[in-house]
């Protein structure tokens, strides 16, 4: 007996009603982006291993332990499944010089994988709407960043009092380094009460320490010395000038000193939208500048900021009102007989010609006038449309009103496309 081949753990499959709210979520956030002029750009999937290994660090979570990596056969070159999307934006924007002395607003939208253990909000295999933005210093572009994120949250209707904006500022090299031997000599001091991870991470990534997820880790976490007092004056500035900003733009925000990026490429600005209606995976958008890292991967030095969107999770948010957004079929064609369907079959090409966005399906497959209508109703149509021989003799169409309690009508063909026209 042969056993059904199963989908991958944390790899899923979009039902229909799914997939169409998803859409419905992603249209209305690529809406957004058009209004604030953001470009896409479209990147492999799969890259060589060593881009993720340089960009995203050796000492992070991604990369000890979530890459889906494989040797490819044809050359044995090691490469990886993108876990994550600013790598490969800044790999392409060296290679086709997009980045140097130019100012770019980016934004990308797809699967991304990481092998983590699988529970509500992680996958293996989720989704990111994410943006990167080159070239530009000032704050002002990290409080775009957030403008543009909240006009996002408003488009899909998500109600302001359940997310939380926090913000911190990891400051510059120096100052992380200064930091850096203070938070080893605090964090060695508690050493006993560090799980393995964090134990590992100390002298290797300890800023990574501050992002644990183990509790007991955290309520060490919350006294560690923060990177906040290191910052340098022109780092302070920055922070300063944006949280004036936002003041202004009247938006409303929580410094949270402990906040860090599970990527090593951050600096200064780092923010996050958390829910507090998702429990554990709470954050929904992570985002920040990373100006050292377009340099590091080998580009002129140019400064960027950027976020990444969990789908998935925001979709959980709203998928009520998403689902109800997702536009229904207009009508359902009941045709009985040959003559009945060749005439259906010309009537709605001139349909779909003369009204582009109308939602019509052809019933398929013959049936008894029964069970065509029984699909009808089964497809959600607003309307069944019914053709037999005596509606093809007076090229008419009988109209049955599903959705509403509406008396049935015959209408000549233009008066169908008037009937409709309205939603179109
Ligand atoms: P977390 O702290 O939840 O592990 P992260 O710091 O690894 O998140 P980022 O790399 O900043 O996440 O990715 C940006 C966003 O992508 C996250 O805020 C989250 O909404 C989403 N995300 C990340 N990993 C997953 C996953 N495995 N499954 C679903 N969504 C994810
Ligand atoms: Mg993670």
């Amino acid at each position: 007996m042969s056993k059904n081949i199963q989908s991958i753990r944390g790899m899923h499959d979009f039902a229909p009603e799914e997939a169409a709210a998803m859409r419905v979520l992603e249209s209305r956030l690529l809406s957004v982006l058009k209004q604030y002029a953001y470009q896409e750009i479209r990147t492999p999937i799969v890259e060589k291993l060593e881009l993720f290994k340089r960009s995203i660090g050796e000492v992070t979570d991604i990369v000890e332990k979530e890459m889906y990596a494989f040797e490819d056969g044809a050359d044995h070159a090691w490469l990886g499944l993108r876990p994550e999307g600013t790598a490969s934006t800044v790999r392409a924007g060296i290679q086709n010089g997009w980045l140097h002395n130019q100012q770019q607003r980016y934004w990308y939208l797809g699967p991304f994988f990481r092998r983590e253990r699988p529970q509500k909000g992680r996958y293996r295999q989720f989704h990111q709407l994410g943006v990167e933005t080159f070239g530009m210093q000032g704050p002002d572009i990290d409080v775009e960043l957030i403008l543009l994120t909240r006009s996002m949250w408003q488009a899909v209707g998500l109600p302001a009092e359940n997310l939380q904006l926090q913000l911190n500022s990891l400051g510059d090299a120096d100052a992380r380094a200064k930091h850096r031997d203070k938070l080893i000599a605090y964090l060695s001091d508690h050493e006993s009460v560090l799980d393995e991870d964090a134990r590992k991470r100390l002298h290797a990534n300890p800023l990574r320490v501050l992002d644990s997820k183990n509790h007991e880790v955290q309520a060490i976490v919350a006294d560690a010395p923060k990177l906040l007092d290191f910052l340098d004056q022109e780092a302070k500035d920055h922070f300063g000038l944006m949280q004036q900003l936002l003041d202004q733009m009247g938006i409303e925000y929580s410094v949270n000193p402990t906040l860090v990026r599970g990527l090593d490429y951050y600096n200064r600005t780092v923010f996050e939208w958390v829910s507090t209606d998702l429990g554990a995976q709470g954050t929904i958008c992570a985002g920040g500048r990373y100006d050292s890292l377009v340099e590091q991967m080998g580009g002129k030095a140019t400064c960027a900021a950027g976020f990444a969107i969990g789908l998935e999770r925001l979709l959980s948010l709203v998928e009520q009102q998403m689902m109800d957004s997702v536009p229904q079929i207009d009508a359902y064609f009941v045709a009985l007989g040959d003559e009945a369907s060749r005439y259906a079959f010309q009537l709605i090409a001139k349909i779909r010609q003369q009204l582009p966005d109308c939602a019509i399906q052809m019933n398929c497959g013959d049936g008894s006038i029964k069970a065509q209508m029984k699909r009808a109703d089964r497809s959600g149509a607003r309307l069944a449309l019914i053709v037999g021989e005596d509606e093809v003799n007076n090229q008419q169409i009988a109209v049955k009103h599903l959705q509403e309690k509406q008396p049935q009508q015959v209408l000549s063909e233009n008066e169908l496309l008037q009937l409709l026209k309205p939603q179109h």
